[in-house]
């Protein structure tokens, strides 16, 4: 089954027009990897399918679980199963991480016609799900990435997404700044979560992390349009080779 499918989609950055026409068609159950030479525009087109207020579209069609995405806000997407870690997440002072992460899952929960989990019940799924990965809890009691290291914010989604259960998980270089044993536990997460159901889309210049994750499709980003398609090989194929030697050009060169 279908789940998410982009046509012809330009969006605007600033009036600049930076995706040019993305198609994209991702089933359920499909891992597909995005990469590309730095500001091809990946975040863009990510940050757009999770309703970035920097991002408008100008032309084209989002349609996710066969409703128009483009006009559901961000906590609807956030509700229908979407999840986006972001390149640079939010630090927010005086919001305590627990909390907004109870919020987070009652409000979809309520959304699922769910009934709220307690406090009780949330510290028990809590424990259950970080412990499977030996991820440490305590993060979940200071305020919301309010000083976190780059790995531990990286690790608080990992909380994130064992606990919310997106639908369609999106990671913008989730793996970039952590060490080997912190790639492997976002592995073994995602892993785990892959369930023939659940859909990836991530963002990655690495090797490491796609060798532990093995993608359905590769794309390549390249000026604003996917300019090539492939599988697992095309990430070996660039990684070996490099943009050039592919036929893509590199815009910062
Ligand atoms: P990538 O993730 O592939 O490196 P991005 O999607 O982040 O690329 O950026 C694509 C282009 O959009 C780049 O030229 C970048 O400079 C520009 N851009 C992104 N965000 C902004 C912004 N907030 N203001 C101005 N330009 C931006
Ligand atoms: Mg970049
Ligand atoms: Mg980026």
């Amino acid at each position: 089954n279908r789940l998410l499918k982009i046509e012809n989609l330009k969006v605007n950055i600033k009036d600049k027009e930076i995706l040019k026409g993305i198609d994209l068609e991702i089933n359920e159950g499909e891992v597909h990897v995005l990469m590309g030479t730095n500001g091809a525009g990946k975040s863009t087109l990510v940050k757009t399918i999770s309703a970035h207020y920097d991002c408008i579209v100008t032309e084209g069609k989002i349609t996710y679980k066969n409703k128009d995405l483009l006009e559901m806000d961000v906590a609807q997407r956030a509700n229908e199963g979407i999840f986006m870690s972001f390149q640079t997440p939010v630090e927010v002072p005086g919001v305590n991480n627990s909390y907004f992460l109870k919020t987070a899952i009652n409000e979809k929960r309520a959304y699922e016609g769910l009934k709220e989990l307690d406090a009780m019940e949330f510290l028990k799924l809590v424990k259950e799900e970080t412990s499977k990965f030996n991820i440490d809890r305590k993060l979940l009691q200071r305020d919301l990435n309010d000083g976190f290291s780059g790995g531990e914010k990286k690790r608080n989604e990992l909380i994130q997404l064992l606990m919310l259960k997106p639908d369609l998980i999106i990671l913008d270089e989730i793996d970039s700044g952590l060490d080997v044993d912190a790639i492997k536990t976002v592995a073994n997460v995602i892993n785990s979560m892959l369930d023939g159901k659940r859909s990836i889309l991530m963002i990655t210049h690495y090797d490491r992390l796609l060798e532990l994750i093995k993608p359905d499709f590769v794309h390549i980003l390249n000026d604003g349009k996917i300019a090539k398609t492939g599988d697992y090989n095309l990430a070996l194929e660039l990684d070996e080779k490099g943009y050039e030697a592919i036929g893509i050009k590199d815009e910062n060169k």
